[in-house]
């Protein structure tokens, strides 16, 4: 058989959550990012006949890795989460920091630590397919709730996000898009509002993520070349920028 490319499966969970599974048809493994749930995942894995071979975590929140110890359960398999959360996760067994490589199947994914949404929040970078797993840092036209960092921290987080290859492709962990549009569209009304990012391209955005919605398709994974243009977040051209609009978003 022809060594075919891994790919990306989204398994819906909760309100509006993506456990992503990322699948190597060449030798049937699977791994998993974000259990917050097992049932979907393990039967999805049990119907197409895949191993598990590893388990990663972006943050501690428990819709994320509430389903870990049910999954490892039925799926023995390592489990990789942001060493800042040791405290916090107890189902995870391998500890992982800024500058370190997981290596699992054909992946090997750079853990780059960007703090805000959680101070120890980690993203899983894959150089060769350029997948970016960013857990709650960075949503489609929005970015995540500060619980735990400052904005400093969000702002610099988004920085690096920002450095990498325009054709990532950024597989965030909500579906919160279509809210975060009519946040951009009351933004763009605003006669004050100090970030303007391209209005043809938004307007060409929301008609294809109402469309695809309307089909009842994800909006993950984002396009990390049109995000640069229109969502506000990564637009924001300092700390203050972000700021006033992580406020504002907040008041929404
Ligand atoms: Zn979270």
């Amino acid at each position: 058989m022809a060594n075919t490319r891994p790919r990306v499966e989204l398994i819906p969970i909760f309100e509006d959550n993506y456990v992503f599974c990322l699948i190597d048809d060449n030798n049937q493994e699977a791994l998993v990012i974000d259990p917050g749930e097992s049932s979907k995942t393990s039967n999805y894995l049990k119907e197409n006949n895949l191993k598990l071979t590893g388990v990663l975590l972006t943050h501690h929140h428990n819709d994320h890795v509430g389903g870990v110890r049910s999954l490892i359960s039925e799926h023995p398999a390592p489990v990789y989460a942001p060493m800042k959360n040791k405290s916090q996760i107890g189902s995870a067994d391998t500890w992982v920091a800024e500058g370190h490589t997981v290596r699992v199947g054909p992946f090997e994914f750079q853990v780059l630590e960007l703090p805000g949404h959680t101070l120890g929040h980690v993203a899983y970078w894959e150089p060769k397919f350029k997948w970016l797993f960013s857990g709650d840092v960075l949503f489609g036209l929005g970015c995540g709730r500060l619980f735990e960092g400052t904005y400093e921290q969000a702002y610099e987080s988004l920085q690096r996000i920002k450095k990498l290859p325009e054709e990532t492709l950024v597989y965030c962990t909500h579906e919160y898009t279509e809210s975060n549009l009519t946040f951009c569209n009351m933004l763009s009304n605003l006669d004050d509002s100090p970030i303007t990012g391209d209005s043809e391209e938004l307007e060409m955005y929301a008609n294809q993520l109402l469309s695809r919605r309307e089909m009842n398709l994800p909006s993950v994974p984002l396009k990390l070349s049109v995000e640069l243009r229109v969502n506000p977040f990564l637009l924001a051209k300092s700390v203050a920028q972000f700021t006033y609009l992580r406020d504002l978003r907040n008041k929404q």
